[in-house]
């Protein structure tokens, strides 16, 4: 845990006002920069003390050999691990020949800053040397939102009271040593130093390592130049090795001078282009960041986040504490996702290495709603990312001896790496995520072009799996058996709710984009015969429900399944996974994350407002949260079945998990569908939206502790701002032209300077709803 008073609470950043060095590690993921194409960690400049030291570049990975005990058809062979490519992020310092490390020596002051709005890191510190000479540095890092394959750093340092001799070195560092990733020697041996000497060449103040990786025969290069200002008789140096290039800059300086080192830096990469081609790429990349400049960097980084605001910002009075934190995690998701750019977007996004660096549904369930409301091109290109890897999805469903596509659970080019098959390939509700996330983008953007090209073949493609996973009973109900939910707690289950309805809507939506665009179905030969095909399934679809207790079952037979003892269960037998046999967990009443509850929201269509307060009130007794990403979920349901203040504090849980590292595991990188939650959470569970329809409809419930809250979204076109406040609502078009949106069922026209304001209803009086005994979330409104 990080507690309350490590980092300062502001409305546009995140200051630590003092080096923690036990909590280096989590500083390490808050402070990562990325810009969804290159992530750097947050590392000190001179590289160390260092948890993890990591700079990561989307899609660059190393395979590995996936171990099994036993043998088993169709389990992948090949693990793919993300990996720490050359560090292009050190400044080393020498002070009167010692180095400057944090360790020794006398630290006066410290301070890092992480400027949500700037979108860079600063670092002030002052530090006296075991030799008794003051500095005081100044360094301010960024990676370019504007410039993809850009970052840079600008590193001062000025003597405090005597004149000294300093030399800054600036370095890029192949196969720097990092903590074990893995336990299985065979694994850790492929990782240990992943990248091989290709080439190197310096140039001035200019430098360029190209490396490759041995297994996954992916190419990288790494280029750095240097702007130096520094009082007359400043020298540099520059030399360069196969794993390490230099820049040495080297003065003497009295009180009141400054040395400035501005450090450029570029990555490109590649699995097809020739050594040659990617070393130019990185070396035009760093002419365009020379011809930018420095300030020309700040100035692009700050309007590009300046945009990024205006479209998507939520602010809120009544609790400076979430206002920081539902910033920051909204700063998350566009680092993560801004320009991915026809790679996918990972768990953690690009700032540790958490989950060997894959990406899961997590991607189309809870980052993109967000990014489709907030950044659509974004969201685009993830699912164009999707759509690339649709030929890996055939051969795999075809391995499967299955139709359409079988989308991998987890992944970083598009082969499954999931070497569990339960809370893996069974997991197959993904496929149905994906043409979710499809849906909800053209519904949300009326991308039509889209539409019409990768949204058809992922429609299609995903509609055919289900068929074929899926089979009529003897009763004509259409089954999908032995698949697992989103809760890993039960797996291999017979008509799971959640992916039952999503396969539904997946088998209607195809079949209304292939009526749409005929001549796009031939070419996909999609007959009149496989869409009625569809459609009967999908109204076919057998849907548990327990008639006697009057609640749905998140899959066939789960109300009846054994009680878990919650009473016997210990605080630290949490998570469940690592204390329990999975055959305990997998026959009990016991849920990880949000499964059921997850389908109430995203398929509240489907179910009458009395049902919902059933069956969420039934599964918040059994739900421990073992996952991250189920506080989200937890909360916007919780809102709209009137259990608002119950709400409110899952909306701390998800929107802190890493500023107060709540799951523990921070230092692995921070959770970005947590992250994504808590802007899902303002929005689909305080505003009350949801896109099931044609519009957007809103049902607004503002807990007490708010007494405003404010969200703005991007719809068709549109820029919408929503204010709720305790008794109403205001619906406001900031650009764009008229629209129609719902308020409760009543139909509005929001037209330019012509907004609406409409009272909001009171909440159902409800009964607090009952946790598992210990897994309460804490009472967030009471603790401030
Ligand atoms: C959750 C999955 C999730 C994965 C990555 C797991 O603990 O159960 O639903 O996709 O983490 O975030």
């Amino acid at each position: 845990m990080i507690d309350p008073d490590v980092l300062g609470v502001e409305p546009w950043s995140v200051p630590e006002r003092q080096l923690r060095s036990d909590l280096m590690a989590q500083t390490e993921s808050l402070f990562a920069l990325s810009n969804g194409h290159i992530g750097l960690r947050g590392n000190l400049d001179e590289g160390e003390p260092a948890a993890i030291p990591g700079t990561y570049l989307n899609g660059f990975y190393e395979t590995r050999p996936l171990p099994y005990a036993e043998g088993a058809y169709g389990n992948p062979e090949d693990g793919q691990t993300l990996i720490n490519v050359t560090n292009g992020k050190l400044m080393r310092l020498l002070v009167d020949d010692e180095p400057f490390d944090v360790r020794y020596g006398r630290l006066i002051r410290h301070e890092r800053v992480l400027d949500l709005r700037d979108g860079v890191l600063r670092r002030e510190v002052e530090w006296i040397s075991p030799a008794g000479q003051g500095v005081r540095i100044r360094s301010t890092r960024l990676v370019s939102f504007v410039q993809r394959a850009v970052a840079a750093i600008s590193f001062e340092v000025e003597p405090l009271d005597d004149s000294a001799r300093l030399v800054v070195q600036s370095e890029l560092v192949a196969n720097e040593p990092t903590p074990e990733q893995t336990t299985d020697p065979r694994a850790a041996a492929a990782l240990r130093a992943p990248l091989v000497a290709e080439h190197h060449s310096v140039n001035d103040l200019r430098a360029t390592l190209v490396h490759r990786t041995s297994a996954s025969g992916l190419r990288m290069a790494a280029g750095m130049d240097h702007l130096v200002e520094g009082p007359n008789g400043t020298i540099t140096d520059c030399e360069v090795e196969p794993d390490l290039a230099r820049v040495t800059v080297s003065s003497e300086l009295e009180p009141g001078q400054t040395l400035r080192v501005v450090k450029l830096l570029a990555y490109g990469w590649s699995s097809q282009r020739s050594q040659p081609a990617v070393r130019d790429q990185v070396d035009a990349a760093l002419a365009a960041a020379r011809r930018t400049g420095w300030d020309g960097l700040r100035k692009g980084q700050r309007e590009y986040l300046d945009d990024v605001w205006d479209r998507a910002d939520v602010d809120l009075d009544g609790d400076p504490v979430l206002q920081q934190a539902v910033r920051f995690s909204l700063f998350q998701v566009v680092q993560a996702g801004a320009r991915a750019e026809g790679r996918a977007i990972p768990a953690k996004g690009l700032t540790g290495r958490g989950y060997d660096g894959h990406s899961f549904w997590d991607m189309e369930m809870y980052t993109l709603p967000v990014l489709t409301y907030v950044a659509p091109h974004a969201a685009a290109d993830a699912l164009r990312w999707r759509h690339a890897t649709l030929d890996l999805a055939e051969a795999r469903a075809h391995e499967l001896g299955l139709k359409g596509a079988a989308f991998p659970w987890r992944t970083i080019r598009g082969q499954e790496c999931s070497g569990y098959w339960p809370a893996g390939t069974a997991a197959v509700h993904v496929n149905a995520d994906i043409a979710d996330a499809v849906r909800r983008y053209v519904n949300a953007t009326g991308d039509e072009a889209f539409e019409e090209n990768a949204g058809c073949e992922l429609l299609v493609a995903t509609a055919r799996l289900w068929r074929s996973v899926g089979h009529h009973d003897t009763e004509g109900g259409f089954r999908i058996d032995g698949v697992t939910g989103p809760d890993e707690y039960t797996s291999l289950a017979d008509n799971n709710v959640y992916t039952n309805l999503m396969a539904a809507r997946n088998l209607r939506a195809a079949a209304e984009v292939s009526v749409k665009y005929p001549k796009r179905a031939a070419e996909l030969s999609v007959g009149h015969e496989e869409i009625a095909g569809w459609r009967h399934a999908a109204d076919s679809m057998v849907r548990p429900y327990d008639e006697e207790l009057g609640v749905t079952p998140q899959s066939e037979g789960f109300t009846r399944y054994r009680q878990w003892d919650f009473e016997a269960t210990e605080p630290d037998e949490y998570p469940l996974l690592l204390n329990f046999p999975y055959f305990l967990l997998y026959t009990s009443q016991v849920v990880k994350q949000a499964d059921l509850v997850f389908a109430l929201y995203v398929c509240g269509d489907c179910f009458s407002l009395e049902q919902k307060m059933r069956d969420f009130d039934y599964y918040e007794r059994i739900t421990v949260r073992d996952s991250s990403l189920s506080a989200a979920i937890q909360a916007i349901m919780a809102a709209e079945v009137g259990h608002v203040e119950l709400a409110y504090d899952y909306f701390a849980e998800t929107s802190l998990i890493d500023l107060r590292d709540l799951a523990f595991n921070t230092r692995d990188g921070i959770h970005l569908a947590s992250s994504a939650g808590s802007w899902l959470v303002a929005v689909a569970g305080f505003g009350g939206m949801r896109d099931h329809g044609d519009r957007l409809t809103f049902a607004p419930r503002l807990p007490s502790r708010l007494s405003r809250l404010a969200f703005r979204l991007c719809y068709r076109g549109r820029r919408l701002r929503v204010e709720l406040r305790a008794e109403s609502a205001r619906y406001e078009l900031i650009e764009g032209d008229a629209v129609e949106l719902e308020h409760y069922g009543e139909v509005l026209t929001v037209s330019p300077d012509r907004p609406e304001t409409r009272p909001v209803a009171p909440a159902p009086l409800r009964e607090p709803a009952a946790h598992p005994p210990g897994r309460s979330p804490p009472r967030w409104h009471r603790e401030t």
